[in-house]
């Protein structure tokens, strides 16, 4: 292998101890990764790779940080973003913990449904949700459609009137604020495909109040995901403080507020603003409005994913070969772009560690990519590893739109899910075989 290059595009990847949480830790000597107690290596032969491994305690921390940030200082539902990581298991320990959930589609309500939790906690986002699934959210009782254009809030109205069963809806408004992340990340700009403007709001509220199948719940806004600063968070609710006073000289009265999700984490070196630094404040910020304004202070609601999920979980893949081309060495691993889309997608960064250290291991700087037949298909470039064949790494932050933007490209199965939790180990999903795949393709 190449000699370590002193370029400054390689990556230290001794891991920062700080890029690992709290339940995710080295133990021992030679130095083991460890989830909670549960040594990755052996699960890793036990469950064989790639493999999904999740804490339970680092999402039930993530949660109460939320949960206690806002304790005692207003009437707030923290509803989990289900789409970061719609597995059931973990669905069900979030509900337990007391969440509600944002969803984005019928599936993702069959899921919460699955799970055990009341659909009166879910709030349906979402762009194009057709009459099908306005129709299974209304018959489930789903708590509230935060609704995206005029034109779906026609339509739910249509369905509503014709199963007799008024709906509950908010309008998610696009406060034209930039969220400073990456592109396909920010939704609360005015070329986002997202929310309905500020100035049509109104004129959609009216139609909403004055039409009998239809509720009006309150206003929603989401400004986008992976957000390392907080001022976006407060321009937003300035914008939606100043449509509510306007709301108000209609006789439209708005009694909640929910605020989206967003707040970032850390992959690599960044700093994202805690729940307890925002959300107290953001509270304050509307107590002080509604003070002023002479009204009773709303109900809220926050719609974390990411940073409830992103660091409680790593995917876990084994080293096939190491291959050296003219300037470059690969690490080739066993997973690949369709069990962790975020790098070819976003070019987002993932920390990776060998799960034991070795310390007299020599190193070299590899790109870990996998078998998939995309140059895309890369999970990290220019890191420098100790690695041999056979050797299994650790991806690390994977818990957030890792398996849940799994595909099977390449006809290559789903991984499998571990959560570690309270002391166990569960298989929370069976690793998918080719005949699974095949199912849907048979007796046509
Ligand atoms: C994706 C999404 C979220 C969660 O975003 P995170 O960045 O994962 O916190 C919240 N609300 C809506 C409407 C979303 O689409």
């Amino acid at each position: 292998m190449k000699p370590l290059q002193s370029d400054s595009t390689v990556q230290n990847n001794q891991v920062a101890p700080s890029s690992l949480s709290r339940h995710l830790q080295f133990l021992g000597s030679p130095a083991k990764l460890h989830i909670e107690h549960a040594d990755l290596q052996s699960l890793a032969t036990q469950f064989g790779t790639p493999l999904y491994v999740y804490s339970g305690a680092e999402i039930r921390d993530a949660f109460q940080s939320y949960a206690q940030a806002c304790k005692g200082l207003a009437e707030v539902t923290i509803c989990y973003a289900v789409k970061a990581n719609s597995n059931i298991h973990i669905l069900k320990l979030l509900a337990d913990e007391g969440a509600g959930f944002d969803i984005v589609s019928a599936g993702e309500l069959a899921r919460i449904i699955a799970a055990g939790a009341s659909p009166a906690k879910a709030v349906f986002a979402g762009v194009g949700k057709t009459v099908e699934e306005i129709t299974y959210a209304l018959n489930q009782g789903v708590g509230c459609f935060n609704v995206e254009s005029e034109q779906e809030m026609h339509r739910i109205a249509e369905v509503a009137e014709k199963l007799g069963k008024p709906a509950k809806v908010s309008l998610r408004v696009n406060p034209d604020v930039d969220a400073k992340t990456h592109p396909y990340i920010s939704t609360g700009l005015k070329e986002n495909k997202f929310g309905i403007s500020m100035q049509l709001a109104p004129r959609v509220y009216a139609f909403a109040n004055a039409h009998p199948f239809l509720q009006v719940h309150g206003i929603d806004c989401h400004i986008g995901s992976q957000l390392t600063d907080a001022s976006p968070y407060f321009d937003a609710l300035d914008r939606v403080l100043a449509l509510l006073d306007q709301l108000a000289t209609q006789g439209i009265h708005i009694h909640h507020l929910d605020l989206g999700g967003g707040i970032g984490i850390r992959y690599r070196d960044e700093t994202p603003p805690k729940p307890a630094d925002v959300l107290p404040k953001l509270i304050e910020k509307i107590r002080h409005w509604a003070a002023q304004s002479g009204r009773a202070m709303p109900s809220l609601s926050f719609e974390p994913g990411r940073s409830i999920v992103g660091n409680a979980g790593v995917l876990l893949t084994q080293v096939e070969f190491l291959k050296q081309n003219e300037d470059k060495n690969f690490a080739i691993v066993d997973a690949a772009m369709n069990d962790l889309m975020r790098p070819a997608m976003y070019e987002a960064f993932h920390g990776v560690t060998p799960l034991i250290i070795e310390q007299d291991k020599p190193s070299a700087v590899y790109d870990v990519v996998g078998p998939v037949c995309e140059s895309g298909d890369w999970l990290a470039r220019n890191r420098e590893l100790a690695v041999a064949p056979g050797d299994v790494l650790a991806i690390l932050s994977a818990g957030a739109y890792g398996q849940t933007m799994a595909s099977n490209y390449n006809s290559r199965g789903r991984a499998a899910e571990i959560l570690i939790d309270k002391g166990q180990v569960r298989l929370i999903r069976k690793r998918e075989t080719i005949e699974d795949q095949l199912r849907c393709e048979q007796n046509l």
